[in-house]
């Protein structure tokens, strides 16, 4: 899939060249035009993505349009690939308060995907299927960029500055001794797999399950230490805009972020994501899990003729003109400073705690009912929740103090199961 979309697309009714010209008389607003394209292979089929550019944080009001893009690398089964592809953004939204400001919309986000992946991880696990997904979404509203992952997919973005950051982090135990750490303490086994004799092989796995990853969608068959909670990253683009890629690990195990970036500057969405996926074949030779999007977020005036995205010939000249040198690794270093040409880091959050995560005092100008549970948005009545709060549940394991918003039973088990203190699945004592 690939194609072309202003976030203040509507109607499929109205033509692009009419949303561009609009763009270009200065009567929409200053939003950057948003491109996008898509390739890859899944040669077990367990790869998904999803594009939808025309989303809408006000119902009817176009100038509220946002748009989403995401990868899911799925394993062992497809399912929860496919469910997280249909139910991840509609779970992060129901999280985020009504009837506030563009601003705190913003602000919201964060917290907002963290419930969104926690409920989707818990929604899945009640299907009872065992099958695990990495999850990669990021919403683009006007220069704003928000990124929340789990699992090794990653986000990469880049400027027509030349830098090239890397927007998300990677939840492999095998390069992540912080989450090590955090599956060990809560309970899991980190090692390899051993075969007959004692010999070790491959990467780093955590037991039961046997997994490489620390955190993902699903898996309901390995320990519940393997969490869905993202980590998180929003940052503001420069007015001259950027480009994002999104891709399975497949890509990224061939490529650096610098050569996949560098493989398609100056060359539109579409083009640029068939290039990536291409070069990453050619340097691994495998076609499994290449899934790649690539998305350009271009300033309105520049939308007739984006000057670092162009197709135009001599593209050489081109990237030396824009793009000029390129800084040596400069990949994961984001500039905090707000200033016209650099990338300006809001917010960067990859805690696995909820209660860090969630936040003890939420400040909602959004006036939320107070027994609606911080993760899955279902409302209780008062009674229910104080006893539910109070007794912890049929099972002895007692529940440590709470410091977060309020959560309903089934989701502060399941966050006592993620911290290693009880399952929650077992919905009987024993
Ligand atoms: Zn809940």
């Amino acid at each position: 899939m690939a194609g072309a979309a202003t976030e203040g697309k509507l109607s499929p009714a109205l033509p692009l060249a009419t949303l561009i010209g609009r763009e270009l008389r200065g009567d929409g607003s200053e939003r950057p035009l948003v491109r996008y394209g898509h390739s890859g292979f899944a040669k077990r089929g367990e790869d998904y993505f999803l594009v939808k550019p025309d989303c809408l944080r006000v119902p009817g009001d176009p100038s509220s349009a946002f748009s989403v893009f995401a990868v899911f690398d799925g394993h062992n089964g497809v399912s929860a690939a496919v469910f997280s592809k249909e139910k991840l953004l509609e779970h992060v939204m129901s999280a985020v308060p009504q009837g506030i400001s563009r601003e705190d919309w913003l602000q919201a986000l964060p917290r907002a995907l963290v419930a969104g992946f926690v409920k989707t991880d818990i929604d899945f696990q009640r299907k009872g299927e065992t099958s695990g997904t990495t999850a990669t979404l990021v919403v683009v509203d006007g220069f704003t960029v928000t990124v929340a992952s789990v699992g090794d997919s990653r986000c990469i973005l880049d400027t027509q500055g030349g830098e090239v950051s890397l927007l998300t982090v990677d939840h492999r135990l095998e390069e992540n001794a912080e989450e090590r750490e955090r599956v060990t303490a809560s309970g899991g086994e980190v090692s390899r797999l051993n075969l007959c004799g004692g010999q070790e092989v491959g990467p780093l796995r955590c037991w039961p399950g046997g997994l490489c990853l620390s955190r993902s969608i699903g898996d309901t068959d390995v320990g519940e230490f393997i969490v869905p909670i993202p980590h998180v990253k929003q940052v503001k683009l420069p007015n001259t805009g950027g480009r994002l890629i999104i891709a399975s690990d497949g890509i990224w195990d061939a490529l650096s972020s610098e050569t996949a970036a560098q493989a398609c500057r100056g060359l539109p969405a579409e083009l640029a994501a068939k290039l990536v996926v291409k070069q990453a074949l050619k340097t691994s030779g495998l076609k499994d899990d290449t899934t790649c999007v690539v998305v350009d977020i271009i300033p309105s005036d520049h939308c007739s003729t984006p000057p670092a995205l162009s197709p135009k010939r001599n593209q050489n000249m081109l990237k030396s003109l824009i793009f000029g040198r390129r800084s040596h690794s400069s990949v994961g270093k984001l500039s905090k400073s707000a200033s016209l040409s650099s990338v300006e880091e809001i917010f960067e959050e990859g805690s696995a705690m909820l209660e860090e995560r969630l936040g003890r005092n939420f400040p909602s100008k959004a006036n939320l009912p107070p027994f609606r549970c911080a993760i899955c948005q279902v409302d209780q009545e008062p009674f229910e929740g104080l006893m539910t709060d109070n007794v912890g549940g049929c099972c002895s394991a007692p529940s440590t103090p709470w410091g977060g918003p309020y959560l309903c039973s089934d989701c502060r088990k399941k966050k006592d199961a993620m911290e290693g203190k009880r399952s929650s699945r077992s919905t009987t004592c024993r």
